[in-house]
C-alpha cells in the first residue's frame, strides 16, 4: 500500500492510500513514535537497552516542518 497524498489538516496528518483508504494521525502521536535511536534508544547485542533520559518536548515539537519520502 502506498500513500497517494499527504496533507496536514490542523494538528493531524491526513494520508490517502492507493486503495482509497484514508488515515488521520495526530502529529503529536507521530512525533512520540519516532523510531530513531535518539528517541527510542538502542539495544546492544546482549539485549541491553541504552536510552537517554526522557526530556520534555518543546512547545513547537509537534508542528509539521517538512514531509519527505524515506526508503521504499
Ligand atoms: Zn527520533
Amino acid at each position: 500500500m502506498r500513500p497517494l497524498d499527504l496533507q496536514q489538516i490542523g494538528n493531524e496528518l491526513a494520508i490517502k492510500w492507493d486503495d482509497g483508504h484514508e488515515d488521520y494521525i495526530l502529529l503529536e502521536a507521530l512525533r512520540r513514535a519516532c523510531p530513531c535511536a535518539g528517541c527510542q534508544g538502542e539495544v546492544d547485542i546482549l539485549g541491553h537497552l541504552y536510552k537517554t533520559p526522557e526530556k520534555p518536548y518543546a512547545a513547537n515539537a509537534f508542528e509539521l516542518v517538512q514531509l519527505a519520502s524515506v526508503g521504499g
